[in-house]
C-alpha cells in the first residue's frame, strides 16, 4: 500500500470531481477540456488543422486508456478521456438531441472503429461499431446493384 502525498491527494480529488461531473458541471467540464487542448499549442487561426492534430492524439489516447491502470497518468488527454468514459457510464443528462459530452466520446469511438484493424480490439464499443459499419457497407453495395 503506497500512501499518496498531499499533492497527489489533491490531484486525485480534482480527478474525482471531474468524474462526478454532471448537470451544471457539464459546461465547466467542457470548458476545461477545451482549455486543456488549447494550452499545449499556440492558438492558430487554422482551426481545422488544430482539430486534426487533436483528433489524431485523441485516437491514440482512446487506445491507451483501454489498457491504462494509472490513476494519475501523464499521457496526453489520458485523464480527460478517462473521465469522459466514466461520465458516459453514469450520465443522466436528458438534453434534447443528447448529451454533448457523450456525443463527443461516441464520435471519437466511431472514428477509432472506422480505422481500427485489430479484430480483437478491446477499445469500448469497437467491435460493435465495426460490425455496424460492415453492415452499412453491405447495405450500400446491395443498394447500388438495384
Ligand atoms: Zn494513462
Ligand atoms: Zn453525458
Ligand atoms: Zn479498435
Amino acid at each position: 500500500m503506497v500512501m499518496a502525498s498531499r499533492e497527489e491527494e489533491q490531484q486525485i480529488r480534482a480527478a474525482e470531481h471531474l468524474l462526478m461531473a454532471s448537470g451544471e458541471d457539464h459546461k465547466r467540464l467542457t470548458d476545461y477540456l477545451e482549455a486543456q487542448s488549447i494550452r499545449d499549442k499556440e492558438i492558430s487561426r487554422q482551426e481545422e488543422e488544430e482539430e486534426v492534430v487533436q483528433a489524431t492524439q485523441l485516437q491514440r489516447t482512446i487506445v491507451h486508456v483501454t489498457d491504462c491502470r494509472t490513476l494519475l497518468c501523464s499521457y496526453p488527454f489520458c485523464l480527460i478521456v478517462k473521465s469522459q468514459f466514466y461520465h458516459v457510464v453514469g450520465c443522466r443528462t436528458r438534453i434534447p438531441g443528447g448529451c454533448p459530452l457523450c456525443k463527443k466520446l461516441g464520435f471519437l469511438l466511431h472514428l477509432h472503429a472506422l480505422r481500427c484493424q485489430q479484430s480483437q480490439c478491446r477499445t469500448p464499443c469497437c467491435r460493435d461499431l465495426k460490425e455496424r459499419h460492415q453492415q452499412q457497407r453491405q447495405h450500400q453495395v446491395a443498394g447500388d446493384r438495384s
